[in-house]
């Protein structure tokens, strides 16, 4: 048995320390990022942040809505292969980039299959995919990855989760353009309830961001963003993108029908391996294994839009205050300062 000493932080322990800046407004800074992959060199233009591939906010519509401001969006797995086929076809009618919609997979032999079918029908339309996987520690992931890589030279590969540096850079040698970072810190995850396993995220960012970026290869910081200020200092603490679950949840664009509660209106959201998702999918929860994820009731947003420009107008603020004229620069002008308490909430939690 082995004790890490050293402090690992989450968003809610830091703040970031504002500086002196030259710039007067938050119209003047450009959240846009550009990177060309590692490996695909595929070269990619847009706002770094991606609706997550669950169920209810890995939608088509989330993507049309996204994509419109140059956001992406993970599709969930579900949707049949001739309508996935449809909707990439459609992005390049529409005029979307194709990093709009990231195609999901999973890692089971009928995930490739299907994957591989709809890349025979829609060859140029897809450029992003995502292997995602609740653990990427295993041998068996790594050599999917590198499978994906050496059949479809021309993607841009995001794959994960894992939490650290290690791996990180293994996953990179193995195909991938960017790493999925994040055990534990979802909305809707247990896995920290019911395994005991994790990594506080923003320290889990810090350390995967220092190893991809020393390959030249990208990290997707993903869970545990509840309000646009801890996107800021998932970018501040060097994620290239940011992906979105809780945070997108309740709006017109998820998947599942209101549900009416004593007059309120919600929707539900649930976790990718809690009882409500294998129960839709896998008729039930396999006996081996428990449920790691939760389902609940999100209060009805509207369409996503409003929420998108609260975020978008946080971190453009975030950039503001540390005098980084565009999103690139916030990492290097970001310095946190420990804290103890966040927010106010005298007259509540909003
Ligand atoms: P959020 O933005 O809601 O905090 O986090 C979204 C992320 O939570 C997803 O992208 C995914 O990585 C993770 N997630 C989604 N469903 C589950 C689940 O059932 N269990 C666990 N452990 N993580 C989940």
């Amino acid at each position: 048995m082995h004790i890490e000493e050293s402090v690992k932080l989450d968003f809610k322990d830091v703040l970031i320390r504002p500086k002196r800046s030259t710039l007067n407004s938050r119209s003047e800074v450009d959240i846009h990022r550009k990177f060309t992959f590692r490996h695909s060199q595929r070269e990619y233009h847009g706002i770094p942040i991606i609706a997550a591939n669950m169920d209810t906010t890995g939608t088509f519509e989330m993507a049309r809505a996204l994509g419109k401001h140059g956001l992406s969006v993970a599709l969930h797995k579900h949707y049949p292969k001739d309508e996935l086929v449809r909707f990439f076809h459609s992005l390049q009618t529409e005029n979307l980039r194709p990093s709009t919609a990231f195609y999901s997979l999973g890692i089971l032999p009928a995930d490739f299959e299907k994957f591989s079918e709809i890349m025979a029908k829609a060859p140029d339309a897809i450029g992003y995919v995502c292997i995602d996987v609740a653990n990427g520690y295993t041998e068996r992931f790594i050599h999917f990855v590198k499978k994906v890589r050496t059949t479809f030279p021309q993607l841009t590969i995001m794959a994960g989760n894992v939490v650290t540096g290690d791996i990180t850079e293994e996953l990179i040698l193995a195909g991938a353009d960017i790493v999925k970072v994040g055990i534990g810190p979802g909305s809707v995850c247990t896995t920290r309830k019911m395994t005991g396993v994790g990594y506080p995220q923003l320290s889990a960012i810090i350390e995967c961001a220092d190893a991809a970026h020393g390959l030249g290869g990208q990290i997707c910081a993903d869970g545990g963003c509840v309000v646009p200020g801890d996107l800021a200092k998932a970018f501040g603490a060097g994620a290239d993108f940011v992906m979105l679950g809780g945070m997108l949840a309740g709006h017109d664009e998820t998947e599942g029908d209101l549900v009416e509660r004593e007059g309120k209106k919600f929707k539900r959201f649930y976790g990718m391996s809690s009882r409500a998702a294998m129960e839709k999918y896998a008729g039930g929860v396999a006996q081996y294994r428990a449920s790691e994820g939760k389902e609940v009731l999100v209060e009805y947003r509207g369409p996503v839009e409003g929420t998108l420009q609260d975020i978008l107008g946080g971190v453009r603020s975030a950039c503001t205050y540390v005098g980084a004229r565009q999103l690139k620069e916030l990492t290097k002008r970001t310095t946190f300062v420990r804290v103890s308490q966040q927010l106010n909430e005298v007259f509540g939690k909003s």
